[in-house]
């Protein structure tokens, strides 16, 4: 697929941040190394950022430790204010930032919209969540005293991002840590690191006070942030990505008894039972599977239909999926991009081959295009069993894979047999039913009747090996701070 930018992608090019943000300047690296950033529509490199090595880490833990007392004691108005235009400068370029995500991550710029939206957002729910750290008296049962609980920011942070939504997985962390307090060293993926030098930017001119926040991004992802977590004056690293880095940092952290927030893998189940609105729930599974082309933790990743309707849910939904346009995120009309690596395309390949191995029936796709550009194309399986091998791993792509089911029970165990418990989903009509299987699916985030349910508001995360914490709603912020406990008589 052959595909020149728009002009608006070219200015950007020629204006983007690429050095390391240490000490609120874009620095080069130490040793003046840098990696290059490529496009995954046309596999071109767009440009090369400076790959940040240990001692670079090393500077900007100092740094960030010189400036912790400072941000800790400013008014939490002050900071609430800092958040709130950076905030308001990144609704303002929500067509630049959608734009730069989607080259270098690929997908359909009406993702990145979304996207640029949704990550400004945590800035804003943050900035009025920031005034909002309160503390409580109470007086002691036995008539001791009173105890007075308050709450301080940890100090360091580390904050390692993934690339597949490279602005608000940078917001949602940075947003309640510098609201509680905190200062943060970010490590974008190296796939995607030119949105979060950006958004450094936009904190830069919001009046963020120099070494709140650094970014790194590097080729050596496992050096710097071992680098980073060894010191012991970092008190929490929070993750997203994939559960097997996460147990290594979580085993790194254990050394120094760091705080951790783990946003990790996850297989979603989509369950539609008989006494669901059939036209509702393709809705939503195209929502659930769809949104960022697939590539999300929160993607439905195993669909439980009725064996009473499968067939219309199955054709209805493959006939949504058929309309996709595939193509370069940023040529017009396009509303599936690339995956992000040929690796990735081809992780996703092999799930396809497996289920077509264990017996699968192929409804749509399935091939990868000729060409250039990590492309795959929607891809609809149906007659999976539940259990297949294809069934136990995350797709993260555009592939919908689809099992039936005959009785409630079946469909609920079929959902929890799994060893992640991130999101999971399910329609039907029936209130009680409703209930019920509510209670029963073992995720974080159950969304009934609905196929998009991330919200600021709202606490994201797992259970399970989907991870430890919750990011956005109130609970986004107690993940940032320590509660004192002092004694009054
Ligand atoms: P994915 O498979 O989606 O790329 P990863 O878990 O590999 O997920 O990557 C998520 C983030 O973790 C990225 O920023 C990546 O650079 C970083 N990362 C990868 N390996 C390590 C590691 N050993 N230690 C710390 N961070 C890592």
């Amino acid at each position: 697929m052959n595909s020149t930018y728009p002009d608006s992608a070219e200015q950007l090019l020629r204006t983007l941040p690429t050095g390391l943000r240490i000490g609120g300047q874009s620095v080069p690296s130490i040793t003046g190394a840098a990696f290059d950033v490529t496009d995954p529509a046309t596999e071109r490199t767009l440009t090369s950022v400076a790959d940040a090595t240990v001692d670079d880490a090393l500077r900007a833990v100092e740094t960030a430790h010189s400036a912790a007392s400072v941000w800790a004691a400013t008014p939490t108005r002050e900071r609430s204010d800092i958040l709130r235009r950076s905030y308001e400068i990144l609704v303002e370029r929500t067509d630049e930032f959608a734009m730069l995500m989607t080259l270098e991550l690929g997908r359909a710029l009406p993702d990145s919209l979304a996207e640029a939206r949704y990550g400004a957002d945590f800035l804003r729910w943050f900035a009025e969540e920031a005034t909002r750290i309160n503390g409580r008296v109470t007086t002691s049962p036995g008539g001791t005293g009173q105890i007075v609980v308050a709450h301080e920011p940890l100090g360091v942070c580390l904050a390692i991002t993934p690339w597949n939504f490279p602005l608000a997985m940078g917001t949602r962390k940075i947003g309640p840590a510098l609201a509680a307090g905190n200062v943060m060293i970010v490590k974008p993926a190296s796939e995607t690191p030119l949105t979060m030098l950006a958004l450094a930017d936009v904190l830069t001119e919001a009046g963020l006070p120099a070494g709140v926040l650094s970014v790194l991004p590097t080729s050596n992802a496992g050096g710097v942030t071992g680098a980073i977590l060894s010191d012991s004056r970092v008190r929490k690293v929070s993750f997203t990505g994939s559960t097997r880095v996460g147990q290594i940092l979580l085993r790194q952290a254990a050394e120094r008894v760091q705080r951790t927030s783990m946003e990790l893998g996850g297989n979603a189940p989509f369950l539609v039972f008989d006494d669901a609105d059939v036209d509702a729930a393709v809705e939503g599974a195209f929502a659930a599977k769809m949104r960022n082309g697939g590539e999300a933790c929160t993607a439905a990743n195993r669909f439980l239909v009725h064996s009473t309707i499968a067939e219309e849910f199955t054709t209805k939904l493959t006939e949504k999926m058929a309309a996709l346009r595939l193509g370069a995120g940023y040529d017009a009309g396009v509303t599936l991009g690339p995956l992000i690596s040929a690796d990735q395309r081809a992780s996703v390949a092999g799930i396809v081959e497996s289920a077509l191995a264990s017996g699968a029936r192929l409804r749509l796709g399935g091939k990868i295009p000729d060409g250039e550009g990590f492309f795959y194309p929607p891809t609809v399986l149906d007659q999976v069993d539940a259990y297949a091998p294809a069934t136990r791993e995350e797709v993260f792509g555009p592939v919908a894979i689809i099992s039936t089911f005959q009785t409630e029970n079946e469909a609920v165990a079929a959902a929890n047999s799994t060893e992640y418990g991130l999101a999971a989903y399910f329609y039907s009509r029936d209130i009680d039913r409703c209930k019920r299987v509510a209670t029963a699916l073992r995720a974080g985030m159950v969304g009934v009747n609905r196929g998009i349910i991330s919200d600021v508001a709202a606490p994201f995360g797992g259970v399970k090996m989907s991870g430890i914490g919750r990011e956005g709603g109130s609970e986004g912020i107690s993940d940032y701070l320590d509660s004192k406990y002092i004694a009054l008589t």
